[in-house]
C-alpha cells in the first residue's frame, strides 16, 4: 500500500462569508472542478436523470431555499463558486449529491428504483454515540460514499476574527460541511437514509453548518424540526449533556433516542416503523450488515474513549464489507461505496480525531479548539 495519508486542514478566519467562500474556492480550485465533474457524471450514469441540463435545472431550484433558510451560507457558497470558477448549480450537485439521488422519482412522480445503481453498495455511513466513556461522551462516524471521493476529503476550521465562533468540519473540497463540532460543545453526525419523499430542500451541507451555529443539542433539535430537508438522513446531535438521535425523511422527523446515558448506533436504514413505510433500502446496501457488525463489535470491544471508538469504526471484520468499508476495490468500480474518512469528536474538551481514506492505513490527525466553551474535563 501507499504511505499513510494525513488529512488536510484549511483554516478560514474571514468575517465575511463571501470572502471565506472565495478563499475556499481558490484554495481547492482544481479539486472542486474535478469533484463537480465526478459527481455530475455519477448522477447522470447511475441515478435515473435524463440529461445534464435536467440535473442543472433541479440543482438550481435549491438555491432560493438556501438563500431563504441560510443567507450567510448562500453567500459562502456563492463565494466558493466565484473562487473556484464553477457554476452554483455544479456546486449544489457537489454539496447535495446524496439527496439529489432521491429526487427524480419524487419529482417526476414515477418509480425509479434506487437499485438502478450499478455499484455493489449505494453508500452509507456508520455512526456511534458513546456515553460515559473514560473522558466523557464521544460521537463519531465513518463517512462512506463513492470511492472516487476520498482524495477530496478535507477538514475545515472556521474561526472568524470577530466574535468567539469556531467550527471544525469534516468535508469535501467545495462542500460547506458533512459533520462537525462547534466551540459551543455541540457535535453532529449524519447518515444517509433511503427514503422516498425527497423534495427540493435545504442543502444537506447547509443543514449541518446551520445546526452547528446553535448553542446546544437541545436548540439544534428544535432548529432541525423547522428545516425543509431535501432527503432522508439520520442525525445525532450531542453536546455532552444531551443526546438526540433523529431519523428524518424529507417530510417526517422521528426522535429515536433522547438522553445522553445510553449508547446509540446507526447505519442507513430506518428503525422507526412509520418511516420504514416511506423507505426503500437497496438490496445491495450493506446497512443491515454494518449495523450487526457495529453492535457485535461494540459489545466485544467496549470502547471507552475516542481512540477506542476510532478502533471500532476502523474495523476490517468482514472485509471488504466491513465498518471501514472497502467496497468496489476488488472490482475497480469507482462508483462503489467505501469509507472515505472517519471523524471522532470528544464532547468533553473538544479534541477531534479525523482522517481520510481507510481508517487503518491512515492514522487519525488530532485537532483541538482555541475557543472551546463546551464541557471541560476538569470541571465535570
Ligand atoms: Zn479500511
Amino acid at each position: 500500500m501507499t504511505t499513510p495519508m494525513r488529512i488536510e486542514l484549511a483554516e478560514f478566519e474571514q468575517d465575511d462569508p463571501g470572502a471565506r467562500g472565495e478563499a475556499h474556492g481558490e484554495l481547492w480550485r482544481s479539486q472542486i472542478h474535478e469533484l463537480c465533474a465526478i459527481r455530475g457524471e455519477l448522477l447522470l450514469r447511475h441515478d435515473g436523470f435524463t440529461s445534464a441540463s435536467q440535473i442543472d435545472e433541479l440543482a438550481a431550484r435549491h438555491l432560493p431555499v438556501l438563500a431563504a433558510e441560510a443567507p450567510a451560507l448562500a453567500l459562502e457558497l456563492a463565494g466558493i463558486a466565484r473562487g473556484a470558477g464553477v457554476t452554483l448549480a455544479q456546486l449544489v450537485v457537489l454539496n447535495h449529491y446524496t439527496d439529489l439521488r432521491e429526487l427524480p422519482a419524487a419529482l417526476r412522480d414515477e418509480a425509479v428504483p434506487i437499485d438502478r445503481l450499478r455499484s455493489d453498495d449505494p453508500g452509507g455511513c456508520t455512526a456511534v454515540y458513546l456515553p460515559g466513556a473514560a473522558r466523557g461522551p464521544v460521537l463519531g462516524q465513518t463517512w462512506d460514499t463513492h470511492g472516487s471521493a476520498w482524495p477530496y476529503v478535507r477538514l475545515l476550521r472556521i474561526r472568524p476574527r470577530s466574535g468567539d465562533e469556531e467550527v471544525l468540519c469534516f468535508t469535501l473540497t467545495g462542500c460547506l460541511g458533512l459533520m462537525g463540532v462547534a466551540a459551543s460543545g455541540l457535535a453532529i453526525t449524519t447518515n444517509n437514509l433511503f427514503t422516498t419523499d425527497g423534495r427540493i430542500g435545504l442543502l444537506s451541507s447547509a443543514v449541518v453548518r446551520t445546526l452547528l451555529v446553535e448553542p446546544s443539542a437541545a436548540t439544534a433539535r428544535v432548529r432541525l424540526a423547522r428545516m425543509p430537508l431535501g432527503g432522508g438522513h439520520n442525525f445525532m446531535l450531542a453536546d455532552g449533556r444531551d443526546f438526540f438521535g433523529i431519523e428524518c425523511s424529507a417530510r417526517l422527523q422521528v426522535l429515536m433516542q433522547s438522553g445522553a446515558g445510553a449508547a446509540h448506533l446507526h447505519t442507513d436504514h430506518c428503525f422507526d416503523p412509520v418511516l420504514r413505510q416511506r423507505e426503500r433500502v437497496p438490496a445491495s446496501s450493506t446497512s443491515f450488515r454494518r449495523m450487526e457488525l457495529a453492535t457485535t463489535l461494540y459489545v466485544q470491544q467496549r470502547p471507552r474513549d475516542a481512540a477506542g471508538l476510532w478502533a471500532l469504526l476502523a474495523s476490517h471484520e468482514g472485509h471488504p464489507r466491513s465498518l471501514c468499508s472497502h467496497g468496489g476495490e476488488a472490482s475497480g468500480d469507482a462508483a462503489a461505496s467505501r469509507t472515505c474518512g472517519v471523524m471522532v469528536m470528544n464532547l468533553v474538551g473538544g479534541e477531534v480525531l479525523a482522517g481520510a481514506g481507510c481508517a487503518q492505513a491512515n492514522p487519525p490527525r488530532q485537532l483541538g479548539f482555541t475557543r472551546w466553551r463546551g464541557l471541560e474535563e476538569n470541571i465535570r
